[in-house]
């Protein structure tokens, strides 16, 4: 039977302290799920508070830095210790860097990628062992990763995310595990609120939805592509942003000739 529900299956989620992780970490706790909670502080933050101490919700959280290969492998050893298999990986931990093409360094660069795609590839080897038939990874994109979004290295690392995303689902394939990644347009949180009042205006522009989304709309695409619903769908990938990668800079010209 298929079913938005994910009782009985364990999903690990990183950089679920804030933002889109947490919101993810909510919705699928409130699905059912087990939900391993991980991000960098060490004690859980503010985001998932309550959560993590309510006796109702099945959500244990654990320090990780996405980018250190050892720390996914205290957690996967972790995992075991519990008698768990993992059902569900959700890459969401990313980081931005707003350099323009002529200023960003090799070394601005090599700090997202470390984290944005070298976290998700960490992530991948170090649980996909523990993933049998049936399972599910989300990666978290960008629709800067489908587009030429002007902070090149954040851009850059999104469109290699996607790269390691298709090779994922050809080669897991086989073992059943799906690998799938969402594509957030403007959605509103501590990295967008940074983000200068030119950028949200632009971007409202060229959203034909005409307004940002929230948390909860990208977290509800990750229920989905955890769930059986999906249970066909692999390699894919989702823009959650309100149609701005849709019309491929056609959108000004329509507006301006209405
Ligand atoms: P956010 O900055 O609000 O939250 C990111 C979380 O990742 C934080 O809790 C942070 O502590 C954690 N994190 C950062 N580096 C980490 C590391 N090395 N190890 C573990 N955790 C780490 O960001 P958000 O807006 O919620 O973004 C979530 C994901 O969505 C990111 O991959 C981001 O690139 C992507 N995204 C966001 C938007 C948007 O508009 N907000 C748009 C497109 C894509």
């Amino acid at each position: 039977m298929v079913s938005l529900q994910l009782g009985n299956r364990t999903v690990v989620i990183t950089g679920a302290g804030q933002g889109q992780g947490a919101a993810e970490a909510r919705l699928l706790a409130e699905a059912g799920a087990r939900v391993i909670a991980t991000d960098l502080a060490e004690v859980p933050p503010a985001g998932l508070a309550g959560l993590a101490s309510s006796s109702s919700a099945s959500l244990v959280y654990r320090q990780l830095d996405v980018s250190d290969a050892s720390g996914w492998s205290n957690l996967a050893a972790w995992i075991q210790s519990e008698g768990w298999q993992v059902d569900g990986l959700v890459n969401n931990a990313g980081i931005t860097q707003r350099s323009r093409l002529l200023d960003v360094s090799v070394a601005d660069l090599q700090k997202v990628y470390e984290v944005n795609v070298a976290g998700s590839l960490l992530g991948i080897q170090s649980l996909s062992p523990l993933m049998g038939s049936g399972t599910s990874v989300v990666n978290v994109g960008s629709v800067a990763g489908l587009t030429a979004h002007y902070p090149v290295a954040y851009t850059a690392s999104k469109w290699a995310l996607r790269g390691l995303s298709q090779v994922a689902a050809m080669e897991l394939g086989p073992h059943g595990i799906r690998v799938n990644t969402v594509h957030p347009g403007f959605i509103e949180t501590p990295m967008t609120a940074s983000a200068k009042p030119e950028f949200r205006q632009t971007t409202l522009a060229e959203t034909p939805l005409g307004r940002t989304g929230s948390v909860e709309e990208v977290a509800a695409v990750v229920l989905f592509l955890l769930s059986p619903l999906s249970s066909f769908v692999t390699g894919a990938e989702i823009p959650v942003d309100g149609g701005q990668s849709a019309h491929g800079g056609a959108k000004s010209v329509s507006d301006a000739l209405r």
